[in-house]
């Protein structure tokens, strides 16, 4: 495999174990537990001013915090996205700035890109041929997207509930796409999971590039918080508020933030503030009751159209709660009608076009704003997680609602 030089293995973040990259694939063969990869950070020879003079081209400018070496990526031009500021929101927020980080601009035009990049580079590093997942949808686009450009077979479980546009992307890419569609009513993310887990069972050599199952994901999502600092000259925002299903994005981001701290780039962590939709927002509930993990909700209590947040079991919540207390940040939920509101605000007042889900990110941030967690001086990014066209139908509907 080719790996980086301080990239030291893969630790689990339940037993502490550490584990060869090469052997051990998915989840801890000790406990089962997450794994995440481990550097020697002594050993990274890279400094902002060294940064300053690479391209922007892609995420992989990072190469020395990913685990695999820019020459063996499978890559799209995924990252390198813009960071534009929003001086009307920053008006209505009464805030010092708020800016976007818009990950719609991406190749299938959402952050999933950055965990997908480097999760298929890992598959085709294990001699892979087949990839599979389920997904809420925009990953599953992303996978079939990275699987043909490595020339992996992808197999993707996505709910009745996805998109269209992320379930016909899927199959243009030559994806096998499997929706899954019980009896009366809107199949969920659990329904696509079980029909993935019974296909993995029949087909043990399927290389999975499932959220937290594979360590590469929120890795690859790393890369965010890197461009958003670099983006900042290395100083902190005040807030990233950021649309929280799994927590991938919050959880690779946070650990970017630690290491850019502890390589002395940066002095201070980024807080970190989970954004949810009120019709399924468990990281919200247990952030609130000072739990450490969530109560997962069962599937008929999603009552929300924001799809890539639709998520009521997230096994990786105990690192999600800690990343946002350990960053001093937040959790928030607002209700469907605030989140479309704020798209059509963004829409309206920036020219910006966000998804859906990703307004939950401007929602949370207007009341968050309204409660008093903002200062006047103070910094404040959304995490655009997706474009805007992405979710044409759920926005047009609610303009049709909205002023009806
Ligand atoms: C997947 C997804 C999310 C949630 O991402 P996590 O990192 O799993 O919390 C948010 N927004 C969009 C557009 C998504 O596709
Ligand atoms: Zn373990």
């Amino acid at each position: 495999m080719e790996t980086t030089a301080a990239f030291e293995g893969l630790t689990c973040v339940d037993c502490g174990e550490t584990f060869d990259a090469g052997t051990a694939t998915h989840r801890c063969p000790d406990c089962d537990g997450i794994l995440d990869p481990s550097y020697d950070l002594d050993r990274i020879d890279l400094t902002p001013a060294t940064l300053a003079g690479r391209p922007g081209e892609s995420m992989w400018r990072y190469e020395e915090l990913l685990p695999f070496t820019r020459e063996v990526a499978v890559t799209l031009g995924e990252g390198d996205t813009p960071l534009v500021e929003c001086p009307a929101l920053a008006a209505a927020m009464g805030v010092g700035r708020v800016l976007l980080k818009d990950e719609g601009a991406n190749p299938t035009g959402t952050f999933k890109d950055r965990g997908q990049s480097l999760a298929t580079t890992a598959a085709r590093e294990h001699g892979a041929s087949d990839v599979a997942l389920n997904s809420a949808g925009n990953a599953g686009q992303a996978a079939a997207a990275y699987a043909a450009r490595a020339d992996l077979d992808a197999h993707v479980f996505l709910p009745s509930r996805a998109g269209f546009t992320q379930k016909a992307m899927t199959e243009v890419h030559g994806a096998d796409l499997t929706v899954t569609d019980p009896v009366g009513g809107n199949s969920q993310i659990g329904d696509a999971g079980r029909a993935y887990a019974a296909a993995m069972d029949d087909h043990p050599d399927w290389y999975s590039t499932k959220t937290f199952v594979t360590p590469y994901r929120h890795e690859g999502k790393k890369t965010m918080a890197l461009e958003l600092l670099e983006q900042l000259d290395w100083e902190a925002p005040d807030a990233v508020v950021y649309p929280t299903g799994g927590g991938v994005g919050l959880v690779g981001m946070h650990k970017a933030a630690r290491e850019a701290r502890e390589l002395g780039w940066s002095d201070e962590l980024v807080p970190m503030y989970a954004a949810q939709a009120a019709g399924c927002a468990p990281v919200v509930d247990a952030y609130e009751a000072g739990a450490d993990r969530h109560e997962p909700l069962s599937d008929d209590q999603v009552d929300t159209a924001c799809n890539g947040i639709a998520i009521p079991d997230p096994g990786a919540s105990p690192l999600i709660l800690e990343a946002i207390r350990e960053s001093d940040g937040g959790a928030v939920a607002t209700t469907d009608r605030e989140i479309l509101d704020a798209a059509i605000t963004v829409a309206r007042e920036e020219g910006l076009e966000i998804g859906a889900t990703c307004a939950a990110a401007a929602s949370g941030a207007f009341a968050l704003a309204d409660s008093g967690e903002f200062g006047p001086d103070d910094t404040v990014v959304l995490l655009n997680t997706g474009a805007g066209n992405k979710d044409v139908d759920t926005l047009r509907a609610h303009l049709g609602e909205s002023e009806a």
